[in-house]
């Protein structure tokens, strides 16, 4: 993965996949396992249980991302956040090599379109995954935030989308495919002109978002139009909503 190759003359189609809760199911728990990280990192700096609870969330809320919000107002290390929270997970334990996932991004035809992955993770949880999950040769770039950068932007600040389009020297942000299993990423894409996006939600099944445990599909985000979005809750769903980026054989 890299992104130092010159990209400015590729008008291929580029498909951004988010990772966590997107590439391997909500049902790896690994949101309530890293809710339960921020929970205490916020515990560590002297918050009662409860006011730690209500900024957690409200962090996320406010900036898609609780580090967001400690960074700014708290001025913590988001390194030594990244360490205790993301990088002690057991994620070894708890996700495993996807062969059916590496099918599936084999299969895009990579004449038609590049496959990035784009991330709120810092690089090491974000390589960590891919890593496992077997599927790191089929990502050809990865955009992660910048815990190392204190001013670093995060999805869905359009911020960050516009710093992934120079990143991958996209000059068409109608040529950007993207999957996000947040409703408010998709929604930010697709308020700055990203072509074909798709919200990833596995109905039914709970995540943990900001501390509290959700049920996936209850955020039906009020005050967005967006009741034409496309929605999945299987990945081997985009054979057919971007049939014409896979391989002829691969349908
Ligand atoms: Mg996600």
């Amino acid at each position: 993965m890299g992104s130092l190759q010159d990209n400015s003359n590729d008008d291929r189609y580029i498909i951004w996949l988010d990772i966590d809760n997107t590439l391997y199911s909500a049902s790896a728990r690994i949101s309530h396992a890293m809710g339960e990280r921020i929970h205490a990192y916020f515990l560590s700096l002297g918050f009662p249980d409860e006011e730690a609870s209500e900024l957690h969330h409200k962090y996320y809320t406010q900036y898609g991302l609780a580090l967001r919000g400690l960074v700014r107002h708290h001025e913590i290390d988001p390194l030594d956040f990244d360490r205790k929270c993301d990088g002690s997970l057991p994620l070894e334990d708890m996700l495993q090599r996807d062969p059916k996932l590496h099918k599936l991004l084999e299969d895009i035809d990579r004449s038609k379109a590049r496959v990035w992955a784009l991330t709120n993770a810092y690089k090491t949880h974000a390589q960590r995954v891919l890593r496992i999950l077997g599927v790191e040769d089929q990502i050809e770039g990865l955009v992660y935030c910048d815990y190392a950068n204190p001013e670093f932007s995060c999805k869905p600040e359009p911020e960050y989308f516009h710093n992934a389009l120079q990143q991958a020297q996209v000059q068409d942000p109608s040529k950007c495919c993207f999957v996000d299993d947040s409703r408010m990423n998709v929604h930010a894409a697709r308020q700055l002109g990203w072509g074909r996006c798709v919200h990833f939600c596995e109905q039914g099944l709970t995540t943990v978002e900001g501390g509290k445990p959700k049920e996936i599909g209850k955020d039906t985000s009020s005050g967005t139009n967006d009741s034409d979005l496309v929605v999945i809750s299987d990945l081997e769903e985009l054979r057919t909503i971007w049939a014409d980026l896979f391989k002829p054989s691969a349908n």
